[in-house]
């Protein structure tokens, strides 16, 4: 069952009204009335902006604040596609020069896949353009990703700009608070924000249940107005530090270099000093989001190297300096980490593919495979 029925047969369906557009709200201390587009007004004892990105709640909290923009459109679709590997690979990002593609098993043999391409806000395309365009600019790439466009109907894809809000301290006032996107929307790169909403909404819970708990053993009127400052208060930290590294993993998935690592430059001793925290900070961290359930992945493991396992066509470049020369179309030097292989392409021969890495999910362990796809001629 979806989670969206699991929580609507919670709640109950009467309780679900939809075309039912908030525009105003009024708070007058002891209960809040919400004001739609139609006119229609609903009395209640607080009201929760969930109302994504662009809310409107928030705004009339705080005013308008501009979102910011990520750089990249994102085109999604579900396609009717049970890829070869369907049966060890979950998950799998591809990533290119300014564009990336990242594709997941949604079960019913259909496949959700995101293409990013980084180009300005507020781009369309025309009637029926999408898929051709998609083509344009992923054509080249390995056959999956053309497979999986090709596999899904014009009408099943969608395009939106990526933005995000940054985290802010107040969430509400009075007997209104903001809930998910609204107030604290994310980049997807590490596929958190819809998360974080969830947590936001367990959180918004447990503080209303305390706050009804102490109204019926004190006889008092339930504090509402605490019990929302203590949500925001619990919620806070964590979304903020969540927000950073989705934005900290969308600069990596679009601007890091492998061979930005090399010499003794300002920037090569960042990235370094950045390899080291992620060597030995990674776990902490991924264990951190996963709220410490890291336990309950059965055995597999936070995170794996690239030594763990790769495919067969890396083994043989490691091994057979021709065969790597004859894929990169140019000479490269490799040197060898405890955890990652550095392939630093030697710029005196032009290189006439583009570098692609890889990151899978395989017999329960993600792996990143370095490969090369021939870059398309404009
Ligand atoms: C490409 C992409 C991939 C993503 N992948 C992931 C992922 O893998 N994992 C993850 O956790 N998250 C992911 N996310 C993020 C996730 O989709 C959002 O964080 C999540 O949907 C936010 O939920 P929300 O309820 O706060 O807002 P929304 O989902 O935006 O819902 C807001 C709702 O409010 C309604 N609404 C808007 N205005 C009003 C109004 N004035 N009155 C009444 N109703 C209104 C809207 O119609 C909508 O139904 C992804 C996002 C994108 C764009």
């Amino acid at each position: 069952m979806a989670l969206q029925e699991i929580l609507a047969r919670a709640v109950g369906y009467d309780a679900i009204m939809n075309e039912s557009y908030v525009v105003d709200f009024i708070d007058d201390g002891n209960k809040v009335t919400a004001i739609l587009e139609d006119g229609r007004r609903f009395e209640g004892d607080l009201l929760v902006g969930a109302d994504g990105i662009w809310s409107k709640v928030r705004k009339k909290l705080f005013g308008h604040s501009e979102a910011t923009y990520s750089g990249y459109t994102c085109y999604t679709g579900v396609a009717d596609f049970v890829p070869p590997d369907i049966d060890t690979v979950g998950f799998r990002l591809l990533l290119g020069r300014k564009q990336y593609f990242g594709f997941s098993d949604v079960g019913a043999s259909k496949v959700q896949w995101y293409a990013f391409h980084k180009e300005e806000a507020g781009g369309t395309d025309p009637e029926n353009g999408k898929k051709k365009r998609l083509l344009e600019i992923f054509g080249g790439w390995c056959d999956i990703v053309v497979d999986l466009i090709n596999a899904t109907e014009e009408d099943a894809i969608l395009r939106r700009d990526i933005y995000d809000r940054p985290p802010i301290m107040n969430w509400g006032r009075g007997r209104v608070t903001l809930l998910g996107d609204s107030v604290h929307a994310m980049q997807p790169n590490l596929g958190q924000a819809g998360c974080m909403a969830i947590e936001d909404g367990y959180q918004l819970a447990v503080e209303l249940e305390s706050a009804w708990q102490e109204s019926v053993k004190s006889g008092a009127p339930m504090d509402i107005v605490s019990s929302l400052k203590r949500y925001e208060k619990e919620r806070r930290l964590r979304v903020a530090i969540i927000h950073g590294l989705a934005r900290m993993a969308a600069i990596m998935a679009t601007v890091y270099i492998p061979h930005s690592g090399v010499g003794l430059e300002p920037l090569a001793l960042l990235t370094k000093s950045s390899r080291l925290l992620i060597k030995y900070g990674m776990d902490m961290m991924l264990s951190w989001v996963l709220t410490g359930n890291s336990s309950k992945l059965e055995g597999r493991p936070l995170r794996c190297l690239l030594s763990d396992k790769a495919n067969d066509k890396l083994y043989q470049w490691l091994e057979d300096d021709d065969a790597m020369e004859e894929a990169m179309g140019g000479e490269c030097d490799l040197h060898f980490f405890s955890n990652y292989i550095l392939m630093v392409p030697l710029p005196h021969k032009p290189r006439k593919k583009q570098l692609l890495a890889t990151s899978s999910f395989i017999q329960g362990r993600t792996v990143v495979t370095l490969c090369w796809e021939p870059v398309r001629s404009q």
